[in-house]
């Protein structure tokens, strides 16, 4: 796919990277208890019993979770397993206390699926996934509330995530990149996860090995809770190189587990890497297999919306946008949501007009000041009302221009611009011929080099006209009348 290289001493080297991806499933509550997931709740107030681990309690699994990961699955063209089971991973740590995690090795929900990802220059490549499974994240100690002793918050504790394992198949920072923010985008489409990055929804274990072009794969290093694309970009290029240098200087890569430092930009060693058998994975005995039924796969079907990739080409082919405006307005599904509502007030007819004026005009002022679209202090009904007093003669352009500023201020309806401050375009001959007269009067000088040659001048003339105007003229009139009153 890429020509990414390394330049070392000895050579040109490719990188390998394979990304687990852990996404928190959108569910009321967790994924063996009832317990509630809102971010940011006071420590310790989202602990049923079952997520402290008291003993004798049993976990209940929540179907909607199971629903959740078999719908992100079809969304990637996975294969979907009927029959999956979950696995005690067993391991000691103060934030875990069943002292084993539950999870799905052997048998995960989703097996084998793909993504397609957008590269530069609009290439595409695609990433192969191995499998999503099922299971539950672990509570978080606090070192920084006691001088003397660490607390820990079980809020997390049992919250239910998508583990989901991508093929070793990227072979660059900018793919990995590409990719993780296509499966941020599906994710949210699907509603299956919010990919808030920030609070910790969405984060990447990220394992990385590098090797002489044509040599079989290099022994990898894993670099565990990556929590922003930027950082695992940075993470890939920093381990690689790290990687190279080690290799080039006669010594052997050991597969561990690094953390990233996002303040130095570096990584460094965790602990050696630990294998399955390490963690005496067994079925759970406290849970049944999952089994689904045809009618529930086909429910999951139904509920899946229009994805990323069938949008963009339904724009492009179905509307007729450049590849560009299908791709910037298909990344986020807000933006999508958007543009259909503005869509659906103008016509399908205006696609085009709406899209060039959402990409520039809308993206521009939501850059200004700083907003997302969801926050538009513009609706998509407004926007509508704008695009129809443009392509209706009403507005000029830089009339349109104007009254979006004054929409972006004051938050009124566009109608209620025009009217209230009288910024319709005219196209009243007899008023713009008198303006034309007046101008051509009071330029005698200019009048003369045109006529005797100097035609740029003309462009000085429709400037001048407009201004007297106030810009209200409509511009192709203006041009009209003035090539008839200099020729
Ligand atoms: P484990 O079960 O030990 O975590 P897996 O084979 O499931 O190992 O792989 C975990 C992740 O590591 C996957 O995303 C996979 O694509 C990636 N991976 C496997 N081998 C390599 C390699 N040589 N270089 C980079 N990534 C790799
Ligand atoms: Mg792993």
């Amino acid at each position: 796919m890429s020509d990414y290289r390394i330049h070392g001493a000895t050579g040109e080297w490719e990188v390998v990277i394979g990304l687990e991806v852990h996404a928190q499933v959108v569910s009321n509550a967790k994924l063996f208890s009832g317990a509630a997931t809102a971010f940011g709740a006071e420590p310790n107030s989202q602990v049923s019993l079952v997520d402290a681990a008291m003993p004798g309690m049993l976990p209940v699994l929540n179907g909607e979770c199971v629903r959740q990961a078999v719908r992100t699955g079809m969304a990637i063209n996975a294969q979907i397993n009927a029959w999956s089971r979950f696995d005690r991973k067993n391991y000691f740590y103060p934030d875990l206390p069943q002292g084993y995690q539950i999870s799905q090795l052997y048998h995960p929900i989703v097996g084998e699926g793909e993504i397609e990802i957008e590269l530069e220059g609009g290439a595409t490549a695609k990433v192969g996934v191995e499998r999503i499974h099922l299971e539950q994240d672990a509570g978080k100690m606090l070192h920084d509330q006691h001088p003397s002793m660490s607390y820990v918050d079980l809020n997390r504790s049992g919250v239910a995530l998508m583990e989901i394992v991508s093929k070793p198949d990227m072979r660059s920072p900018e793919e990995a990149g590409a990719y993780v923010r296509k499966l941020r985008s599906i994710l949210r489409y699907v509603g299956s996860c919010d990919g808030n990055m920030e609070q910790g929804s969405m984060r990447a274990d990220v394992n990385v090995s590098v090797r002489k072009p044509g040599q079989p794969f290099g022994t990898r290093t894993e670099t565990k809770n990556v929590n922003s694309v930027r950082f695992i970009m940075a993470a890939i290029e920093y381990e690689a190189n790290r990687q190279v240098e080690v290799l080039e200087d006669g010594g052997t890569i050991v597969q561990e587990t690094r953390l990233f430092d996002p303040d130095k930009g570096e990584t460094r060693s965790l602990r050696s890497k630990e294998e399955a058998h390490d963690y005496r994975y067994f079925p759970d005995p406290d849970l049944l297999p999952v089994e689904l039924s045809d009618a529930f796969l086909a429910e999951c079907r139904e509920s899946l919306p229009e994805l990323p990739d069938a949008k963009r080409a339904r724009y492009q082919d179905g509307l007729g946008l450049s590849a560009y405006a299908a791709n910037v307005l298909t990344a986020e599904v807000e933006t999508a949501r958007w543009f259909e509502q503005l869509l659906a007030a103008t016509g399908e007819e205006h696609a085009q007009r709406a899209a060039n004026w959402v990409t520039s005009d809308l993206f521009g002022a939501l850059n200004r000041l700083g907003r997302t679209i969801e926050d538009s202090p513009v609706s998509a009904a407004q926007a509508a009302e704008l695009l129809t007093l443009t392509a209706d003669g009403t507005l000029s352009g830089s009339l349109a221009k104007q009254v979006f500023e004054i929409m972006l201020e004051t938050g009124q309806d566009p109608g209620a611009i025009v009217e209230e401050r009288g910024l319709k375009q005219t196209s009243d001959t007899g008023a713009i011929e008198a303006v034309i007269a007046g101008i051509l009067a009071a330029n005698p000088g200019q009048l003369e080099q045109y006529r005797g040659g100097k035609e740029q001048l003309f462009g000085f003339f429709v400037g001048q006209t407009m201004k007297a105007m106030q810009g209200k003229a409509n511009p192709a009139v203006v041009n009209e009348l003035l090539k008839k009153a200099l020729g």
